[in-house]
């Protein structure tokens, strides 16, 4: 072993991989580049002759490192149960450690993650002042002027942005409809109220509804999925601990999540809050759920999110989910199981790759036909939407909880 050593890699983990290769088709950039480095059998080749000494941490596997999209397919697929995700987000974390990115990229992410998404007040300003660009017009005349053309990174990110609500924060508590069968926590987490309340409010209303006592307690923070990814676990550890202080869960039934990301970091502590995170989906169909009274004649495409198929195992839930709305045709969807681009803030960081990967999405969507596409997770949302957007495709993206609330009366 070398002086540096694995550091924040979880050495022996990487052990696990006998090379057998089978994670090999289900992974994204490797179906993309064919590229041996750009797949997980060779990414933990890598970030094994890193920990030995016998490669040096250069910018070539720094790249390799951040290039993965963190999906976990190759999680799902591995037979010797790889835990991936979990070697990925401790190899970025030493990346950092010995300062072996580009500092502007490191301090921008950072800035990012930790001042602006790890920050309610920040986040709410942030958003407040991307309401007003858009509703002033200067989102459209920035756009008809084409002043962004030459800062594509910037332009994609303005692509991305769906018509933004007015923010929408839940009451503490929410009194169950009809005999209370229990009580839980909804995790409101940071972009949801200002990007997605219309889904909190849908989630809070199905919740209700089918008995639950839904508490949204005030002082939660970002549950730190981002952070983590990123391979920053000081800041995940600290916004955890807010979470912790804030949610109390001796009480609850289930701290109910309907962020597919934010579910698998939360479930992957190992400590007593983990033992109580539930998706909603998958609480819902567990628990049982209350016949809907109104018919949604829609023919619906799920598409799954990694972190709820590969980080969670919830697949079937949130199909039941839709198939118990009368009237909804689930339609099937070719590539379901792989990555949209989305992957947190992927679609910043690469957007080439994000943007082949989404096209591949976009195809399928224009292939199957839906009304609706429904998917469980923030990111996919945004990214989904916008490729449905860029293709002028006659499809809306609604989480599934927002259509079950719809078939509500
Ligand atoms: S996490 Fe996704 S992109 Fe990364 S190696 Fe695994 S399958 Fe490939
Ligand atoms: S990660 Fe798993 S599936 Fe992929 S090469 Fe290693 S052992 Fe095989």
């Amino acid at each position: 072993m070398p002086s540096e050593g694995p550091g924040l890699l979880d050495y022996e983990a990487t052990l696990d991989c006998v090379h057998c290769g089978l994670c090999l088709p289900h992974c994204p950039t490797y179906q993309e580049t064919g590229r041996e480095t750009s797949s997980p059998r060779g990414r933990i080749y890598l970030m094994r002759g890193v920990a030995e000494g016998r490669l040096p941490l250069d910018r070539d596997v720094v790249d390799e490192m951040y290039f993965c999209l963190a999906c976990r397919a190759c999680e799902s697929a591995c037979p010797s149960g790889v835990r991936y995700g979990h070697l990925i987000e401790g190899m970025r974390a030493e990346i950092d450690r010995r300062g072996a990115r580009s500092r502007t990229s490191r301090f921008l992410q950072r800035l990012v993650l930790r001042r602006v998404v790890g920050s309610p007040p920040v986040l709410r300003a942030v958003f407040a002042l991307l309401r007003f660009y858009q509703r002033s017009g200067i989102q459209g005349a920035v756009r008809a002027s084409g002043i962004l053309r030459p800062l594509p990174g910037l332009r994609d990110a303005d692509g991305m942005l769906p018509p933004i609500p007015a923010p929408h924060r839940l009451p503490l508590i929410l009194p169950a409809e009809g005999p209370r069968r229990g009580r839980v926590a909804l995790l409101s987490g940071c972009i949801m109220p200002e990007l997605f309340g219309p889904v909190n409010e849908a989630t809070a209303r199905v919740l209700t509804r089918n008995g639950f006592e839904v508490e949204t307690p005030a002082g939660q923070a970002c549950c730190g999925a981002l952070h983590q990814h990123a391979g920053d676990p000081e800041a995940a550890e600290r916004l955890h601990a807010r979470n912790l202080q804030a949610i109390h869960t001796d009480t609850l039934d289930a701290v109910v999540v309907n962020s597919a990301g934010c579910g698998a970091f939360l479930r992957e502590r190992g400590d007593p809050f983990a033992s109580k995170v539930r998706d909603v989906s998958e609480f819902l169909i567990e628990a049982g759920i209350a016949a809907p009274e109104r018919r949604l004649e829609l023919r619906v495409a799920y598409d799954d999110p990694c972190h709820l198929l590969h980080g969670q195992r919830v697949e079937s839930a949130p199909r039941e989910l839709l198939r118990a709305i009368p009237g909804v045709e689930v339609v099937d969807l070719a590539g379901t199981r792989d990555c949209c681009g989305a992957a947190g803030i992927y679609n910043l960081l690469q957007p080439e790759m994000s943007r082949r990967l989404m096209d591949r999405k976009v195809a399928a969507i224009r292939e199957a036909a839906p009304d609706v596409v429904a998917t469980g997770n923030p990111g996919c949302m945004l990214q989904l939407g916008a490729g449905i957007r860029a293709a002028g495709l006659p499809v809306t993206v609604a989480h599934p909880v927002e259509l079950l609330a719809r078939a509500y009366a």
